[in-house]
């Protein structure tokens, strides 16, 4: 859970006043090796900011990170530096990211010296050629002593992998990792990193508001919204058979590839907005823009519901003790 706190004015301000902005709210979910987990919203769901809490640049208001059964409270000392270690993130801008007066050399060799001491020599240039090879940057000469606007946006997020991947993690925080490259080269990043999972076994976490890149992409699928994961499961079934009445509209929403083709615009987000996180609805928050919302909805936040499988909702649809008088997927008027 992460609340900001906020002044009057809603700008962010440490505070003691009880005004906070419900940035994320209770949750909660597991990343496994070898696995690639997609957490998709709208802009202003708190995706980002999930990132950036198991990131550490933020603390949590409540709850904690475990990583290994080992759960990381203290942000100094030892067990901090080997959290910051394993867990990588990747931005949405690889030229923000990479310093533009040094050159790709400088970057790797730093990701590699601050988490494996002082190598140098050939140990380094191996080091270097390898990272850069394992994100299909070669030959490494070539990418070397080049500065990061000597690059594509496409090879600059492949050095921003590879200087990641220098600290030897087993958890990667992708952070909308593609949304602002060509859409031409979008597929031969998301393909590298469905192959470093593979081959390096990392916990990825891959944050987007494209939910149809996360059923290409990701083997588990959340749904956030207004801070709160409200449906999840395997990535097939809940782009497919999506059961939250707010998946239902982002997939509706979602731009068709196809049309697009034909010059036809396409909407990018649904219709509606998310409610206010300062003082967020009681009961379900989708209530206000749900075609289904009965009273319930409006006063009673609904739990988590299992449907097949890992599939879940948090729908008051999907209650099994009251879904006779509550109408599924019917819309009322
Ligand atoms: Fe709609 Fe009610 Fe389900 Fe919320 S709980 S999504 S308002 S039907
Ligand atoms: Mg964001």
């Amino acid at each position: 859970t992460k609340h900001f706190p906020v002044s009057r004015k809603g700008r962010q301000v440490l505070t003691r006043q009880p005004r906070a902005v419900h940035a994320v709210d209770d949750v909660s979910f597991d990343l496994r090796r070898g696995h690639v987990t997609a957490l998709v919203g709208e802009s202003g769901s708190g995706k980002s900011t999930v990132a950036r809490l198991l990131a550490q640049l933020y603390p949590l208001t409540s709850g904690e990170i475990v990583l290994n059964d080992v759960p990381t409270k203290v942000k100094r000392g030892k067990s901090f530096r080997a959290y910051c270690k394993q867990v990588q993130m990747i931005f949405q801008d690889p030229f923000a990211s990479l310093n533009p007066v040094h050159t790709i050399r400088y970057h790797l060799t730093r990701a590699l010296r601050v988490h494996n001491g002082r190598v140098k020599g050939e140990e380094l240039e191996k080091g270097l050629t390898s990272l850069l090879e394992r994100v299909n940057l070669t030959p490494p000469e070539r990418f070397l002593d080049k500065y990061p606007h000597e690059l594509s946006g496409g090879q600059r997020q492949r050095v921003a992998i590879a200087r990641a991947l220098g600290a030897d993690p087993t958890v990667l925080l992708a952070d909308e990792p593609v949304s602002m490259l060509d859409v031409s080269i979008r597929l031969g990043v998301l393909n590298l990193l469905r192959d470093l999972k593979e081959r390096l076994h990392l916990a990825i976490l891959y944050i987007t508001h494209d939910i149809a890149s996360a059923r290409y992409f990701a083997d588990t699928t959340m749904v956030m919204y207004a801070g709160q994961v409200i449906e999840g499961g395997d990535s097939e079934t809940v782009t497919q058979e999506p059961a939250h009445p707010y998946t239902q509209l982002l997939i509706r929403s979602a731009p068709d590839p196809e049309r697009a083709h034909d010059g036809v615009p396409t909407v990018t987000t649904a219709p509606g907005e998310p409610p206010s996180l300062i003082s967020p609805p009681p009961g379900c928050r989708f209530a206000p823009r749900c075609p289904y919302a009965a009273e319930k909805c409006r006063t009673e936040t609904p739990p988590k519901f299992d449907l097949v499988g890992d599939h879940y909702a948090a729908c008051w649809l999907y209650d099994s003790e009251t879904s006779d008088e509550h109408p599924r997927r019917e819309p009322v008027e």
